[in-house]
């Protein structure tokens, strides 16, 4: 009977747990193994196929979850309009049409008001912040809670870090250069755009390129140098503005439908989970990486001219941010709650960011040697 403590008896014996000794003893002579299954699973997204970032971000998703499952769970990505438009995203997951999504919470504000929130708020957190509050200060467990009705999972699977104030063909010199300005700007921050008398347009990012071509908008915002260079929109803009006041960090989102999520097996939902972590880091780095060198190509090749919104544009911005949030968390008492979580966690850490994160980086330029 030794042998029974040999770690290949061990494994053997797990699989089998239940059965008596003698049984036991004879399935270690003969069974194979037991063939695990195989999930195949279609993901839908909102953006345009092989998009630097935002685009691949799903594409490295389901690679690594590939190879870290040894091919028990794959996923097929289909980028915008290939299997379902890019705003029926969330409707294909909640109606289980496909097991999973990737996109950006704000698009789904139409269903939630608050689901902005877990995109991004004007004025709001940063990257970093963004992270911490999702994973270490309750924000996931909200997200959670708001998508739990359509039957549909968040994770946060990536992260644009401050984005462009966005591309105009005339100069922003003060809040009246907005009135009647047609815009794409999604979210919180299109609202915003609209009650300082601007029109702000929803669309995809696939349309954004025509739309401002010929003048169906006459400025857009989309992500900063490294989509935005992609996209070609230095091309048909001359000025392109900072700081990107709506969209401080930008969180993209995973989305799985809740019946598929309980079909798998511990591990499978572990690996989902870790690589989806993975990847929301991952993209905040590409996105760090990359844009620096797309904004020098824009202004060496390109002719394109950086402007700094005006500080009266970005206080009267600030003003209607305030308004529009506290409006968008008076839907119901669910929203209250996001709201009261996402501020007050807000309002710690940036007392900290003052003289830790923004301390430094005034510090590290004010001492700077060339
Ligand atoms: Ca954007």
């Amino acid at each position: 009977m030794k042998h029974r403590y040999s770690a290949a008896a061990t494994v053997v014996a797990l699989l089998v747990a239940g059965c008596s000794t003698e049984v036991e003893e004879s399935t270690a002579q003969s069974a194979p193994a037991t063939p695990a299954t195989t999930y195949e699973w279609k993901l839908v997204t909102t953006w345009p196929k092989n998009l630097p970032a935002l685009g691949t971000a799903p594409e490295r998703l389901a690679e690594t979850v590939d190879a870290m499952s040894s091919g028990r769970l794959k996923i097929k990505v289909y980028a915008a309009g290939e299997l379902v438009p890019p705003f029926e995203v969330f409707d294909a997951v909640s109606q289980g049409n496909a097991e999973m999504g990737h996109g950006a919470a704000y698009y789904w504000r139409g269903k939630m008001p608050m689901s902005a929130v877990f995109a991004t708020v004007p004025f709001g957190m940063t990257a970093q912040e963004m992270n911490a509050w999702l994973h270490h200060g309750g924000g996931l467990e909200l997200w959670r809670e708001l998508y739990a009705p359509f039957g549909v999972v968040p994770l946060a699977s990536g992260n644009s870090g401050v984005q462009m104030a966005g591309w105009f063909n005339k100069e922003i010199n003060s809040v009246a250069d907005i009135d009647g300005l047609k815009m794409r700007i999604p979210g919180l921050g299109g609202e915003v755009f609209q009650r300082a008398g601007g029109v702000a347009v929803a669309m995809p990012g696939s349309e954004i390129f025509t739309a401002l071509q010929t003048g169906v908008v006459d400025a857009t915002e989309w992500v900063g140098p490294y989509n935005d260079l992609a996209f070609g929109l230095q091309d048909i803009a001359t000025y392109y503005y900072y700081p990107g006041w709506h969209e401080p960090g930008a969180t993209l989102e995973a989305i799985v439908n809740t019946e598929a999520l309980a079909t798998l097996p511990a591990d499978l939902k572990i690996m989902l989970e870790t690589a989806t972590r993975a990847i929301n880091q991952d993209v905040l780095d590409e996105f760090t990486a990359r844009n620096a060198a797309a904004l020098k190509t824009m202004v060496e090749e390109h002719g394109v001219e950086v402007r700094r919104l005006p500080d009266d544009v970005l206080e009267r911005f600030a003003e209607l941010s305030a308004e529009v949030v506290a409006e968008a968390a008076a839907d119901d008492e669910l929203a209250g709650r996001i709201l009261e979580s996402y501020q007050g966690f807000l309002a710690e850490v940036r007392d900290y960011h003052a003289i830790s994160e923004q301390a430094y980086i005034n510090a590290r330029d004010s001492v700077a040697v060339d």
